[in-house]
């Protein structure tokens, strides 16, 4: 059985939850690793990535 896990972000070092919810997520998109950073971080580098493709399509 699947559960709740606490991981530490590895950018601001934060404990979070990675729930079974994500998972479950997760092994549906076939990835057998753990998220390495919380949520707030990974919103954050994905916001960061739009931006640098933007900037280069210009
Ligand atoms: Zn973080």
């Amino acid at each position: 059985m699947l559960q709740d896990k606490t991981l530490k972000c590895k950018d601001c070092g934060i404990e979070f939850v990675f729930t079974v919810r994500e998972q479950e997520f997760y092994k549906e998109k076939g990835f057998d690793n753990e998220p390495n950073r919380c949520p707030d971080c990974r919103r954050a580098n994905k916001l960061r990535r739009q931006e640098n493709s933007n900037t280069y399509h210009r």
